[in-house]
């Protein structure tokens, strides 16, 4: 058994700290804010199994032109925001071309595949229950040409990953969500995945079993963290080993300790919405850059990708995804006064950083989920706590490679 510092406590900490404490580990959580609030608190809070692909960067010729004219509202940018990451994005978009997004998708497409089985145990032991659905979402299709892109989209996943999907027409769809307004011509059904209607109380409640469990979460700036002695201390706090668990926060951590880890920060916003009868599932209208999420709060609506240092007061993405989701359902007045906002930690061979810190004896690595860290968070937690135990790790997650690149 050993004394292990966790820092951060979003999704990927809070697994961690479980994951650890299930091989008899004695774990601290380090946590500056509340469990849960930061990235983790304000996704669309679906755990899939479908998401077999990492988001690759779209480019297509005519997406691109889109994305450079800023006309589109997959991906939006700001001359700043681009530039103080533009090595980062270079890199990533070299791997989204088929050969590197391939490689990627080796081993994410294994990770998510165990999901759902993974969040299992812990929803039922945290007692959250109440707020997990287990029916899946929907990806509608405006137009003909959308759905023969799904169909075959959904043949090739089904040939390649064994996932499953059912196809829809527009009149099956208003089986599922009698309240949608207009006519599509289809829809997607991805009947396997999982979604959460508080992602960050499902943090939250993940954090109190892992309390109750014998845990401490404590309030801390893991910024401050040093040596003492061959182990760490951070605050108050020491142990003999650390994780870095800090998301979009982990790279600034790492560089001190001589490992510069190259991160793309994809803005997202959220917004929820007064509605008197939210649609069944989250649907996603990804024609529109989209998802509509049913939250406890209200139909959360969330954003694709922006490239910004600085989030905008009125973000054109949310408005955008605003004026789509009016055309699907009937929709009340925002919830909040202001969007909320937060970066996506995402890594530019798009695998998230599991393993040991290279030159650094007992400091770890455990971030860069990107577009899936809420669903990912137990998974890749169970790869961290075997090799903190012994187990080689993955190799193409370490963070050794990175090392390799400087
Ligand atoms: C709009 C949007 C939609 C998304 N939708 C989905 C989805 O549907 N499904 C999905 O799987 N993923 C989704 N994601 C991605 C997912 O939310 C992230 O990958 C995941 O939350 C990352 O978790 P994390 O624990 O690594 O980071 P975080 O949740 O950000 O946790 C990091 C923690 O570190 C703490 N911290 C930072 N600095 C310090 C410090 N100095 N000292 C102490 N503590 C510190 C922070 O307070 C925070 O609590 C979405 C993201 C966005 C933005």
């Amino acid at each position: 058994m050993a004394e292990v510092l966790v820092l951060g406590a979003g999704m990927v900490g809070v697994s961690t700290g479980l994951a650890l404490q299930a091989r008899g580990h004695d774990v601290t959580i380090i946590e500056r804010g509340i469990p849960g609030r930061e990235t983790s608190y304000g996704n669309a809070g679906l755990i899939q199994t479908e998401a077999v692909e990492p988001y690759a960067m779209p480019l297509s010729p005519a997406a691109l032109i889109q994305i450079a004219l800023g006309r589109g509202y997959d991906v939006k940018w700001n001359l700043p925001g681009l530039l103080s990451q533009v090595s980062a994005v270079w890199t990533y978009a070299l791997n989204s071309l088929p050969a590197g997004h391939r490689r990627a998708t080796l081993t994410w497409g294994k990770l998510i595949r165990q999901s759902t089985q993974a969040h299992a145990p812990l929803v039922q032991a945290a007692g959250a229950d109440n707020i997990i659905t287990r029916d899946g979402y929907i990806e509608v299709h405006r137009t003909p040409a959308r759905m023969a892109r799904a169909r075959a989209a959904a043949k090739r996943f089904l040939d390649e990953f064994g996932v499953e999907a059912t196809l829809i027409d527009g009149k099956a769809l208003r089986a599922l969500e009698p309240t949608i307004k207009i006519e599509v011509e289809g829809a997607t059904h991805w009947a396997d995945a999982w979604a959460c209607t508080d992602p960050g109380g499902l943090v939250a409640a993940y954090a109190a079993l892992f309390e109750r469990r014998g845990g401490r979460i404590v309030n801390g700036d893991a910024g401050d963290l040093h040596r003492q002695g061959a182990g760490w201390r951070a605050d108050d706090y020491t142990g003999e080993h650390a994780v870095v668990a800090l998301g979009p926060w982990s790279p600034m951590l790492l560089a001190r300790y001589g490992l510069k880890v190259p991160m793309v920060f994809k803005r997202g916003y959220h917004r929820h919405y007064r509605m008197e009868t939210p649609p069944n599932h989250p649907i996603a209208d990804f024609g529109n850059s989209v998802v509509l999420s049913p939250m406890r709060r209200g139909l959360r609506i969330a954003t694709a990708a922006e490239l910004t240092s600085h989030p905008r007061l009125t973000p054109p993405q949310l408005r955008h995804g605003e004026k789509a989701a009016r055309e699907l359902f009937d929709i009340g007045a925002p919830v909040e006064a202001e969007p909320w906002t937060g970066r996506r930690p995402c890594i530019p061979d798009m695998l998230p950083v599991i393993g040991r810190v290279p030159d650094q004896s007992n400091l770890w690595a455990h971030f860069g989920h990107g577009h899936q860290g809420f669903t990912l968070g137990p998974v890749t937690a169970e790869i961290l706590a075997e090799e903190l135990d012994g187990a080689p790790g993955w190799a193409e997650m370490q963070p050794a490679r990175f090392k390799r690149q400087t």
